[in-house]
């Protein structure tokens, strides 16, 4: 079933033509399927199977309030990476006994934070951050909940920005440092270990990586018990792929069965901690031709959307397809599709056969529900785009497009300056 689909040559999400929201809504414009969000949360979860699991929704891939309060809804768990982010669980009703904390860069503020909040758990990520963690929570007078984020050196092969368990990349520690780090956490008595933590990296695209993983930490599982740890879950991260385009990376069944047969028969809970897969495919970036021109080499559309709505293309150099909203043209032409960034790097797509669209015409930038609006920002002076989701026949905007105001909120012009 898919909620983007052509009906009488125009594309719609659910039962909305994309053209009323543009016209509504203005351009560019992200748009959310919440069917789409609904099944792609459901088909993880149910994956899972009946055994104890926890799905904690990867909040940096699309973290706007009403997104995760229909997660929160359906019970999902949330993978915060910063305070901010677990603010926005806090604010959209999200339970924080469902709620783990990762990254490399934790302050003191936002351990105690997540202390008062009473989250399930610190994916600790060295052992200078394990020190705060238990400094932090002893001034509270609070024991902390910790899983070690291990690094299992294992090629995900993937991009190489998001390749996030490679023997030099800066997250978790080296799997044979790890019992003596939970001998230390078995000592320290405002610290608990509750789990054991990886994450391989984004878009993967075959089992093989996953299942090198946990095959790793099912020997380290082994080993901790033997030690006297006892643990109550295992926690394997996210970074599942999705189809951009022709590729076919694993289902989230077959996902979910690659790892449970890798960890073997084990009474820990699962937890894992998937964004890309629940949200890139529920989510669309709407954006209208400017202009088309002719360089001395290249053809171009400059479109209303650039690099600052949506960076995967420049930073990753990731290809989203375009799709025409209106009925799709007979003739095809080869163009750069590029924004009106001061940057070379700000293309949406580059040497790509598309629709022959002109000006005031509108493209979907497909796939951009993950790293898509989480990524934005103002470069250029451009306000970020708005948020809609749609629900059947209706849609509702789920974040104003910023105004003008917005982009310089909080700067102050010294007395003598100003004008
Ligand atoms: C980004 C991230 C995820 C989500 O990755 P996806 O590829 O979007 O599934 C999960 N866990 C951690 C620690 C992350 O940094």
């Amino acid at each position: 079933m898919r909620h983007f689909f052509r009906r009488r040559g125009e594309l719609y999400c659910e039962e909305v033509p994309l053209r009323a929201i543009a016209e509504a809504v203005g351009t560019p414009t992200y748009v959310y399927s919440r069917a789409t969000l609904e099944r792609h949360f459901r088909a993880v979860d149910r994956a899972l199977g009946p055994a104890p699991h926890l799905v904690c929704y990867s909040v940096k891939a699309c973290g706007n309030l009403a997104v995760l309060a229909l997660l929160r809804r359906l019970g999902s768990g949330f993978d915060v990476v910063s305070g901010g982010e677990l603010r926005r669980v806090l604010q959209a009703g999200g339970d924080p006994a469902r709620v783990v904390f990762s990254g490399v860069g934790k302050t003191d503020d936002e351990i105690a934070l997540g202390l008062r909040a009473g989250i399930l758990c610190f994916n600790v990520e060295g052992e200078q951050e394990l020190s705060a963690v238990a400094a932090v929570a002893a001034r509270l007078r609070k024991v902390a909940p910790v899983a070690l984020r291990v690094n299992p050196d294992v090629d995900a092969k993937t991009h190489p920005y998001v390749a996030t368990a490679l023997a030099q990349s800066k997250f978790g520690v080296p799997l044979r440092r790890a019992r003596a780090i939970y001998r230390a956490i078995a000592r320290c008595p405002s610290l608990r270990a509750v789990g054991l933590d990886c994450h391989l990296g984004s878009q993967i695209e075959s089992l093989a990586p996953f299942e090198a993983a946990a095959s790793r930490l099912r020997r380290l599982l082994e080993e901790l018990a033997a030690d006297g740890h006892r643990l109550e879950h295992v926690d394997l991260g996210g970074g599942l792929g999705v189809p951009y385009g022709r590729e076919q990376p694993p289902s989230p069944r077959q996902w979910a069965d690659a790892l449970r047969r890798a960890l073997g028969p084990s009474r820990l809970r699962l937890v894992v901690e998937p964004g890309r897969v629940i949200a890139a495919n529920a989510g669309a970036l709407l954006t209208r031709v400017l202009y088309r021109k002719r360089g001395a080499a290249r053809a171009f559309a400059v479109v209303d959307a650039g690099m600052n709505d949506l960076l995967r293309p420049a930073l990753y150099g990731s290809v989203h397809a375009l799709e025409p909203v209106g009925r799709p043209t007979r003739r095809k032409v080869v163009l750069d599709v590029v924004g009106p960034v001061c940057e070379s790097g700000d293309f949406l797509a580059r040497r790509t056969r598309v629709d022959d669209l002109g000006p005031g015409d509108l493209w979907a930038v497909m796939t951009a529900g993950a790293y898509g609006f989480s990524m934005a920002s103002s470069y250029n002076s451009r306000p970020r785009p708005a948020e809609v989701l749609v629900d059947g026949r209706r849609f509702d905007v789920v974040r104003d497009r910023e105004n003008p105001r917005d982009l310089w909120r909080g700067e102050h012009i010294p007395e003598d300056l100003k004008p």
